[in-house]
């Protein structure tokens, strides 16, 4: 193993809180009687409906096509029957449209499994399944997998990086899955390599996974697998493209460049998981790991969700609340987004739902800032959270755009870190918004 590293600008050290549910193995949920599916799930352009009302859907069947080179194709997780496509809110606030389905319980039911031998299959029949079988990046930012794996000509792959940091707090899904299916996520691995054509692969997970790295480092060793695990210190936002890359390989991303601008390739643990999955067993992303824990949660757990499932189901599979919650996340409490209507459906980049307590969400009370100056140390971007929200308050989005506000992630590291608990995160969207209407 080699030796414990991390990057140097900036982050935090939000209580993680993972202690909740990292013992609780994965466990596969029924399918409801009922489920929504989105045809918005990834970055870019929502997928376009090839299914109408009343028409019969076989699970795994494509029912919506990707609109664009940034987008991806949507597929049925049930047989059943379409009842209506409509529009609803997604956590993020978006409007999309939805296929609502009625679950043919009996045709869903899973079956044999196909086998393929992906060291027989070329690279490029390798992308083209996961581009056909709908795989997106699950950590988040449900960037489409198959773009990612396109390396641009005149670039070069030399490094697979596997993003098993899982910084946001409760969060454990990857931690799960590094446990319960090491191999596959190793096997998937070696799979993007070939895909990209890179010699090296390197895991970095943070030292709170003592169990993961072991395990991983056991079945490396025993299939002699040519890939490193690179053990982190613990600091959020590690899980980000930019902080991983300069924590493991020591490479950094500039400003408007991507990861392969530096020769690098990163996929999360939970995609490299569904990239084995569509490889192996022709498996579009119709279900995932999703985390489910909060103060206001009963039993929290880790849970195998069929997508389209509505929250408020997997709530009753954790025994429901065990008080109101304060407040309702998709996703991490650092970047997740907060929602109120639990019939909103479980997604591909869903990778936990959070029911925070009072105390868990307590924010404090608004105040001016006091010019402290910890945000911009906090700022794992370089920016200066304090002059962009000001700027942005007084709408000088020019001014702003002018400092760099695209580079802000909206890992939150600012307003966590904010004595006068500013809105710093909800400013810097607020601003890119305004600046791309004006543009
Ligand atoms: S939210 Fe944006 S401005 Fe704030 S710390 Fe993160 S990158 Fe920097
Ligand atoms: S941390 Fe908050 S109070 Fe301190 S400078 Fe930044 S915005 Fe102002």
């Amino acid at each position: 193993m080699r030796k414990i590293s991390t990057f140097s600008k900036g982050g935090v050290h939000p209580a993680d809180r993972k202690d909740l549910t990292c013992t609780k193995e994965i466990v596969r949920l029924p399918i409801p009687e009922i489920i929504t599916v989105p045809f918005s799930q990834h970055l870019g352009v929502p997928a376009i409906p090839n299914v109408k009302k009343g028409d019969a859907v076989e699970r795994g069947q494509k029912i919506g096509d990707a609109a664009g080179f940034i987008s991806a194709d949507i597929h049925s997780p049930v047989a059943g029957k379409v009842l209506e496509i409509k529009e609803l809110f997604l956590p993020n606030g978006m409007k999309a449209k939805a296929a609502v389905i009625e679950v043919d319980q009996e045709r869903s039911a899973l079956t044999g499994k196909i086998e393929n031998d992906w060291t027989q299959m070329d690279p490029q029949e390798m992308v083209a399944k996961v581009k056909d079988l709908g795989i997106v990046g699950m950590g988040g930012a449900t960037f489409p997998a198959n773009v990612k794996f396109t390396v641009p000509k005149g670039k070069k792959a030399e490094y697979v990086v596997i993003n098993g940091v899982e910084c946001e707090p409760y969060l454990t899904s990857d931690h799960r899955l590094m446990l319960e299916k090491g191999d596959k996520i190793l096997q998937g691995s070696m799979m993007i390599a070939k895909m990209v054509d890179a010699k090296k692969i390197i895991i970095g997970i943070e030292k709170n996974k003592p169990d993961a790295m072991d395990n991983l480092e056991r079945l490396i060793e025993q299939n002699s697998y040519p890939i490193e695990i690179q053990p982190l210190k613990l600091k959020y936002p590690q899980g980000d493209e930019k902080q991983l890359l300069k924590a493991t390989i020591g490479k950094e991303i500039q400003s408007g460049t991507l990861p392969i601008d530096i020769g690098a390739v990163v996929s999360n643990v939970g995609s490299t998981f569904a990239v084995y999955e569509a490889i192996t067993n022709d498996k579009p992303l119709i279900e995932r790991v999703v985390t489910v824990s909060g103060g206001a949660i009963k039993n929290p757990g880790n849970f195998l969700v069929t997508i389209g499932t509505p929250i408020q189901t997997i709530i009753d599979a954790c025994d429901g609340f065990s008080e109101t919650p304060d407040k309702m996340i998709a996703g991490g409490p650092m970047m997740g987004f907060g929602f109120y209507d639990l019939q909103t459906p479980v997604m591909k980049g869903t990778s936990g739902v959070l029911a925070l307590t009072k105390k868990e969400s307590i924010k404090g009370e608004q105040s001016a800032c006091i010019s402290c100056g910890r945000c911009v140390q906090a700022c794992p971007m370089g920016l200066q959270p304090t002059k962009l929200y000001k700027n942005i308050k007084k709408a000088n989005y020019d001014t702003a755009m002018a400092m760099n506000l695209l580079d802000c992630k909206e890992c939150g590291c600012c307003a966590f870190i904010c004595p006068a608990k500013l809105p710093l995160v909800q400013s810097m969207r607020l601003g890119k918004r305004m600046s791309r209407k004006k543009k």
